[in-house]
């Protein structure tokens, strides 16, 4: 594998490498870009074919959190780890103690949190070597699981698109059709519940599906039949690479907006939404809340602020949609040239 040719691909930014004879751990730190302060992103713990797809998810979703953070007005650039999962008998705790000792060696120039694989237990292991890391137990400071500020975020991005596009001022009798009733999914049930939405759901996990049909009253749809109810919004919050060639000519929703991440299999499919007419929310400009609660926590954590930071989602969103109205631009370029000016207005060190 050509890494520094791979490196200029993703137009990066730093890689750091470990490897821990005594625990085994193959780790992986790629710092994308640091303009606007220290990398902040999550930490995945999964296996890999190669040491190459692993240095690549790594590139790949560091430069995406520099996105993320820059949109949301963080003062923090975008990173991602990875720790290759053994294959072989492993001791989880020496592995992120280790990780952990990565992690101080870097001083800062990189802040870790939750993502695949990972969890509230390992950011607690590694907080026993480095303060460098984020979504730690509230007893200890932290702020916990980010959810709740992710299906905020998104269910005011869904509100400046409704206003947006639908010309309305509340999501009352709105119908949002969503996909995946996980940790997101199930929190944004609760917030469209509250605000009077109409709600259908599609889960794999069908106990997941009947709770938010007990709970908020929602209708149920089989998962394949999900991007094609006739609604108001489609909010995918399940897998990434959902708006493709075999389900943007089945929608019926004007709105696309929910928590996945990736959601365009392709930018062109972004393209695709917009020559359709149906207004789509680039994922990581309303999926931010979470990333808004975590950087809260390396300033000292306070639920007030972080909440009142994510209710800004609603303005990110409408700024996107006016600037493609005015633009006739699809919205996912409108997104990136924001931030790539922002980046732009900063000198490189
Ligand atoms: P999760 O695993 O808790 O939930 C995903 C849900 O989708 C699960 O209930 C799963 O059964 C369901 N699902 C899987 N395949 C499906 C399919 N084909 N059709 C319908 N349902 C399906 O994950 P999550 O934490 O809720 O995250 C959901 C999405 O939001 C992911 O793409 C994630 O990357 C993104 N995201 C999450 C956060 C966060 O704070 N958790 C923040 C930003 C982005």
């Amino acid at each position: 594998m050509e890494v520094l040719s791979k490196l200029a691909s993703h137009d990066f930014g730093e890689l750091h490498l470990k490897y821990d004879k005594a625990t085994q751990l193959k780790a992986i730190v790629a710092i994308h870009d640091s303009r606007l302060g220290p990398a902040l992103g999550g930490c995945r713990f999964i296996e890999y074919d190669t040491e190459g797809a692993a240095i690549t998810d790594a590139l790949r979703l560091a430069r995406g959190m520099t996105y993320k953070a820059a949109l949301a007005g963080l003062a923090h650039g975008g990173g991602k780890s990875v720790i290759i999962r053994p294959k072989q008998r492993f001791d989880r705790v020496a592995l992120f103690r280790a990780f952990g000792a990565f992690i101080r060696d870097l001083r800062g120039h990189y802040i870790t949190a939750e993502d695949s694989g990972t969890g509230l237990e390992d950011m607690e292991i590694i907080r026993q070597v480095t303060t460098h890391v984020t979504g730690i137990d509230p007893s200890h400071g932290g702020s916990g699981d980010p959810s709740p500020f992710t299906a905020l975020g998104v269910r005011r991005g869904i509100e400046a698109c409704v206003k947006f596009k639908l010309g309305k001022d509340s999501l009352k009798s709105v119908h949002v059709a969503v996909q995946g009733v996980g940790h997101v999914g199930y929190f944004l049930c609760k917030e469209l519940h509250a605000a009077g939405a109409t709600i259908t759901v599609a889960d794999v996990d069908k106990l997941k599906s009947e709770r938010a049909k007990r709970e908020f009253g929602a209708a149920i749809v089989d998962i394949d039949k999900v991007a094609e109810v006739q609604c108001d919004v489609f909010a995918p919050c399940a897998l990434g690479a959902g708006l493709n060639d075999s389900t943007i000519p089945h929608l019926q929703a004007p709105i696309v907006a929910g928590a996945a991440n990736n959601q365009l299999a392709e930018p062109r499919h972004g393209d695709d939404l917009h020559a359709r007419g149906i207004l789509y929310a680039p994922d990581y400009a309303i999926n931010a809340g979470g990333l808004v609660n975590v950087a809260q926590e390396v300033k000292g954590y306070d639920a007030k602020l972080s909440r009142e930071n994510t209710l800004k989602i609603y303005d990110t969103i409408m700024d996107i949609c006016e600037r493609s109205k005015r633009l006739n631009a699809p919205t996912h370029k409108v997104a990136d040239m924001i931030v790539e000016q922002k980046l732009a207005a900063v000198p490189r060190a």
